[in-house]
Formats: structure tokens, C-alpha cells, sequence
């Protein structure tokens, strides 16, 4: 048991006014405050690596190589790239306008949001709290950071840690469960950043709409894959079972199940033995250095009920050791309507779905929300065009797993069910950063500005009319480049009003 301690309630309302006080007084506002805070992050996360590395391993059953690999390397390089482009991302912009505003010193300016609230969950609890955290310090905001109770040694961490290194009227860890987040909720932030499950989602949004306060969701659901059936099945299983594997299957982008063709069933079977062969020779609950384990009692037992409820049958895996431990467990011919696909997984089971096409696979994606992530295995040019045509999900990756979250220079988010907003380097300064335009009149543009005035004249509206009527709107072409016209009006009647 950690000796974690909460943050006492009446304790919440002072740190809320702290935050607000050190944004008011733009402390965290000049660009090198920012970066010092930000290369004092980096150095919080590597100084104490092995101490994270050995939290983790005590919270998550979680590997070194996955730790330092995932958390620890990662967060430090966002770190220091937020810190070298912070000036380039922070520099007021000159949009690009029509000629005639040109003298108005139009800008659009990067401004911190405010007091920012994170809340983080347990699965990667170093990186989903240093991600936002290094957004909002880059943005030259403050933040309350609300890390998970279930990952109690990480989150004792994280508070010893924070006073020694961050600015302590800037950066505060809360600690605690629902009461705290509740207590966390029922004062105005100027951002909210939750990622976690959907349920909690809805309450956040809830609290978050009472203050119109903007809310960024990096949430879940059922990620799928769908392989072509002339791709390489046993490099797809290799890529996929490793997906699975990663925290155990607790990852927010592991692969949920597969969209297998029935014809194709058999091989993938065979090939994901061969793989976990590979992975685990002595069997992956004996291999305590490669695999970890279920983050609580309470979602072990989830887990196993799913298993135990499936019309699908076991291939491989579905031991299950203590209160923590489950192998990886493949289970074939899964109906489209089984326990297996009630919800987010979130562990090491890999149904296979077998479906008659591929077309099959897509209308079921499309039957389903938005998964946060969609994996794709083909080749085809045409099948990865007709994939991103046809369906929507956070992200779309073709041939792997997983990787899309070691690359932090595209955003990173959901859509729909799986969140909104976007994570990573700039996209999550973006995230806390308030676009604010300004204009600058000058005096000498009075002569151009007088025809604005009243009293109106008829010669202003015959001017404007003029102008409206010069605009050159294209006529409407044909989408599919046939040169039908598609019905819409063409400045005459189609018949319709
Ligand atoms: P969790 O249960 O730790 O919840 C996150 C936070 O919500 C915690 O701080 C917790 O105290 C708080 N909370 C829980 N119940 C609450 C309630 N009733 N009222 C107020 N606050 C409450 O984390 P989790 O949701 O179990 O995390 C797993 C989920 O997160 C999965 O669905 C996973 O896919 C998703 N996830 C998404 C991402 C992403 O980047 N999109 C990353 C990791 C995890």
C-alpha cells in the first residue's frame, strides 16, 4: 500500500486562488520563464527515472523497457522540443488579407488561457500527465494536475517531485478520487484537459459547461484492425499482438479486436501463435521482465467476466494468475454481438471478427462510434484511399500499431465517442493558448473609412452592390469530373425556390 495522502478538500478552493494569482501576475507569461519551467520538467522526469521506472513496475506490474521507452524518453524530448520551437510557436502571426486591410496591422496573438486543470488517468501515468502539462506551461499558463488514484506510488512521486523543481505557485499536484475531482470541478478553470473513460467524460463536460469553460477529452473506445487479405499475415500479426501486449493491452490505442476475412481466419490463427511463441517461450505470466500486469483486482475480474461470457473460442492464452495476471489470449470466430465487444477492452484479449469482406469490416466501423485510432494492413493504394474515405476515427494507421503516439509532430485526439482536441508539442500549446486577433487602425486610413459613416447614402450602396457584383463566384463543375452539372443553381432556375 503507498502512503499516497489527498489533497485535504478545503485545501482545493486556496490552490485554484494560488493559480490564479501567479497567472495574474504574468509570472508564467515571458517566453524564457516558460522554457526554464519546461527544461526543469525534463530534468524532474530524467533525474528520477529509475524512481518512475520502479513506481511504475509497483503500480502497473509495468517493464523498464516499456517505461523508458513510452514515459520517461518521451517526455523529456517534448520537453525540450516544446522549449526550442516555443518562440517560433509563440510569434504573433500576420494573417494573410485582401489588399485593402493591409494597413491595419492585423495580428493573431498566442495568449495562455489561464488557470488550467489536468486530470490524468493510470494507464501511462508519467506521460498523460508531463503531455498536457508541458502544453500548458509552453502556453504560459498555470495548472492544477489531478493524478490517478490507482497509480498511488507514481502520484506520491509526482507530489514529492513537483515542489522541488516546478514553480509551486504555478505547477500543484492535487491527489485524491471523486471527491477531489469533484471538489476540482466546481471551481472556474480557464481550460479543462481530462483524458480518461467516456463516463467520467460526460461529468467533466457537465461541470466544464457550467463555467463555459473550453475542455479538451482524449478518451477511448474499441480501436479496430482490418487486414487485406493479400497483406503479410505474419508481419501483421507480429505488429498487432505487439500493439496488444504493450501495458498489457491498457493502452488507449492498443488494437481492440480484428476484422479478419473468413478465408484468412486460419493463417492469422497460426500466426499470432508462432509470434507470442516468439514474444513469450516460457509463457508471458513467466516472463515478469516483458510483461505486465492489470492495473486492479476490480479490472482483472472485469476482464475475466468478458472471457468467461464470449460465444467465441479460445486459441491461445486465457490463463489467469492471482488477482492481476492475464496472458495473452486470442479468441476466434467472435459474433458481431458478443461480451468481448461490449466495451474498451483495455486488456491483453484479442478477439478475431471474421467477416465476409472487407467491405463487411468497414460498414462495421461505421456501425460503431469513432474509435480513437484505426489500423489498417494493406498495400493496395486503392484500399487505403477507399479506408479514409469511408470511415472516421482519431487517427488512421496503415501497417502498425501503436506507433502513432511516438510521433509528436502531428496532432493527436479523438473524434466523437473517442474525444476532441488535439495533444502533442504544438497542438497542445495550441490546446491552451487563447488566439486573440488584434487590429490597429491607422490615422491615415480615415479618408478610406468615411463612406462607413451615416448619414447612409444611395451612393454607398450603389458602390457596395458594384463590388458585390464583381466578385467572380466560379461556376459550379461536375465532383466526379463528368461535366454534369450537379443541380445546384447556376444564377438561373433548376426548378428550384
Ligand atoms: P481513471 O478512472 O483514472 O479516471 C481518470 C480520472 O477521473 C481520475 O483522476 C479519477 O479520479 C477521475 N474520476 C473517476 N471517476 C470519477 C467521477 N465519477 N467523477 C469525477 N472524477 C472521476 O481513468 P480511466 O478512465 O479508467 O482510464 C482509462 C480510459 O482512458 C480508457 O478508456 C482509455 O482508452 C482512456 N485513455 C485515453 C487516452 C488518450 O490519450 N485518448 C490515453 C489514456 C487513456
Amino acid at each position: 500500500m503507498s502512503d499516497l495522502s489527498y489533497t485535504p478538500l478545503e485545501q482545493i478552493p486556496k490552490i485554484h486562488a494560488t493559480l490564479k494569482k501567479t497567472f495574474n501576475s504574468q509570472t508564467t507569461l515571458p517566453l524564457q520563464y516558460r522554457k526554464n519551467q519546461l527544461y526543469q520538467l525534463a530534468r524532474l522526469v530524467r533525474d528520477n527515472k529509475d524512481a518512475f521506472v520502479d513506481a511504475l513496475h509497483k503500480d502497473l506490474g509495468k517493464q523498464k523497457l516499456e517505461v523508458v521507452l513510452q514515459e520517461v524518453n518521451s517526455s523529456v524530448a517534448m520537453c525540450i522540443d516544446s522549449a526550442d520551437n516555443l518562440e517560433e510557436w509563440a510569434k504573433p502571426e500576420k494573417p494573410k488579407v485582401e489588399p485593402h486591410k493591409e494597413h491595419w496591422n492585423i495580428t493573431v496573438n498566442r495568449v495562455p488561457k489561464g488557470a488550467a486543470l489536468i486530470i490524468s488517468p493510470w494507464n501511462y501515468p508519467l506521460i498523460l500527465t508531463v503531455q498536457p502539462l508541458i502544453g500548458a506551461i509552453a502556453a504560459g499558463c498555470t495548472a492544477a494536475v489531478k493524478t490517478s488514484e490507482y497509480t498511488p506510488t507514481v502520484s506520491k512521486l509526482f507530489a514529492d517531485l513537483f515542489p522541488k523543481y516546478l514553480d509551486a505557485n504555478a505547477y500543484i499536484i492535487v491527489n485524491g478520487a471523486i471527491p477531489e475531482v469533484t471538489t476540482l470541478l466546481q471551481l472556474q478553470w480557464d481550460h479543462i484537459f481530462y483524458t480518461g473513460n467516456g463516463k467520467v467524460a460526460r461529468i467533466i463536460s457537465a461541470a466544464a459547461a457550467k463555467h463555459l469553460t473550453p475542455l479538451t477529452l482524449e478518451l477511448g473506445g474499441q480501436c479496430p484492425v482490418i487486414i487485406d487479405p493479400s497483406y503479410d499475415i505474419k508481419l501483421a500479426a507480429k505488429r498487432i499482438l505487439w500493439g496488444k501486449v504493450q501495458n498489457s493491452g491498457q493502452l488507449c490505442v492498443t488494437p481492440n479486436h480484428v476484422l479478419v476475412t473468413r478465408d484468412k481466419q486460419e493463417e492469422l490463427i497460426e500466426a499470432l501463435k508462432e509470434v507470442n511463441k516468439e514474444f513469450y517461450p516460457n509463457g508471458a505470466l513467466h516472463s515478469s521482465s516483458t510483461f505486465g500486469r492489470i492495473v486492479n483486482p476490480g479490472h482483472f475480474r472485469r476482464l475475466k467476466a468478458l472471457l468467461e461470457r464470449t460465444k467465441g473460442n479460445i486459441v491461445f492464452g486465457g490463463r489467469f494468475e492471482g488477482e492481476r495476471g492475464i496472458e495473452p489470449t486470442v479468441v476466434r470466430d467472435v459474433p458481431h454481438v458478443d461480451s468481448l465487444l461490449e466495451e474498451e477492452l483495455f486488456g491483453p484479449i484479442l478477439p478475431l471478427v471474421p467477416v465476409d469482406s472487407i467491405d463487411e469490416a468497414i460498414q462495421w466501423i461505421n456501425n460503431h462510434p469513432h474509435p480513437l485510432a484505426l489500423y489498417t494492413f494493406t498495400e493496395d493504394e486503392e484500399l487505403k484511399q477507399k479506408v479514409l474515405e469511408k470511415t472516421n476515427s482519431g487517427s488512421l494507421i496503415f501497417n502498425d500499431c501503436v506507433t502513432q503516439v511516438a510521433v509528436h509532430e502531428a496532432p493527436f485526439g479523438g473524434h466523437g465517442e473517442s474525444g476532441h482536441g488535439y495533444q502533442f508539442s504544438y497542438y497542445t500549446f495550441q490546446t491552451f493558448s487563447h488566439f486573440r486577433s488584434s487590429l490597429d487602425m491607422p490615422k491615415a486610413a480615415e479618408p478610406h473609412l468615411g463612406f462607413r459613416y451615416p448619414p447612409y447614402t444611395d451612393e454607398v450602396i450603389k458602390g457596395l452592390e458594384e463590388r458585390l457584383a464583381a466578385i467572380p463566384i466560379p461556376e459550379v463543375t461536375s465532383q466526379n469530373g463528368n461535366g454534369h452539372s450537379n443541380g445546384y443553381a447556376n444564377g438561373h432556375s433548376n426548378g428550384h425556390a
